[in-house]
C-alpha cells in the first residue's frame, strides 16, 4: 500500500507542492514548526534510515540538493537553516517514508526538543 507521502506524490492527497523533480517532490508541512516548514520526499519509498543501502544512499544526496534549491528559492541561504531527518519512535519520525524537514525563517535553538 503506498505512504501517505507517495499519494501526495501522486496527487491523491491534496498538499502544497512548492518543488519536484524526478526523484523528489517537496511540500510545505501541514503542521509547521518554523515560518518555512517544507519535506522533502523521495519518490521512492524507502521507509527509515534503517533501511537504506549503498544502492539507495543516493536518494539522501538527492534530498539534499533539493533542500538547497528550495533554500535558495526561499531566500534564506545567508541567514541559514535547518534539515532534519528523523528515524523511528525516539526519533519522533511519524510517516515512515524517509523525509527531509526544511526549517528556516527564524533561528533555531539547540539541543533540539
Ligand atoms: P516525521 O515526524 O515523520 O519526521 O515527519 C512527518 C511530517 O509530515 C510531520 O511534520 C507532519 O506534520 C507532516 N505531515 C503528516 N501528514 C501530513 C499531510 O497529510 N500533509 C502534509 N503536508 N504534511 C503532513
Amino acid at each position: 500500500m503506498a505512504t501517505l507521502f507517495t499519494k501526495i506524490i501522486n496527487r491523491e492527497i491534496p498538499a502544497k507542492i512548492v518543488y519536484e523533480t524526478d526523484k523528489v517532490c517537496a511540500f510545505q508541512d501541514i503542521h509547521p514548526q518554523a515560518p518555512h516548514h517544507i519535506v522533502i520526499v523521495p519518490k521512492a519509498e524507502i521507509p527509515t534510515i534503517n533501511d537504506l543501502t549503498p544502492e539507495t544512499a543516493h536518494y539522501v544526496g538527492d534530498l539534499f540538493l533539493a533542500a538547497k534549491e528550495i533554500a535558495t528559492q526561499l531566500g534564506v541561504t545567508e541567514k541559514g537553516y535547518r534539515v532534519v531527518m528523523n528515524c523511528n519512535g525516539d526519533g519522533g519520525q511519524t510517516v515512515f517514508h524517509i523525509h527531509l524537514h526544511l526549517l528556516a525563517g527564524r533561528p533555531m535553538t539547540w539541543p533540539p526538543g
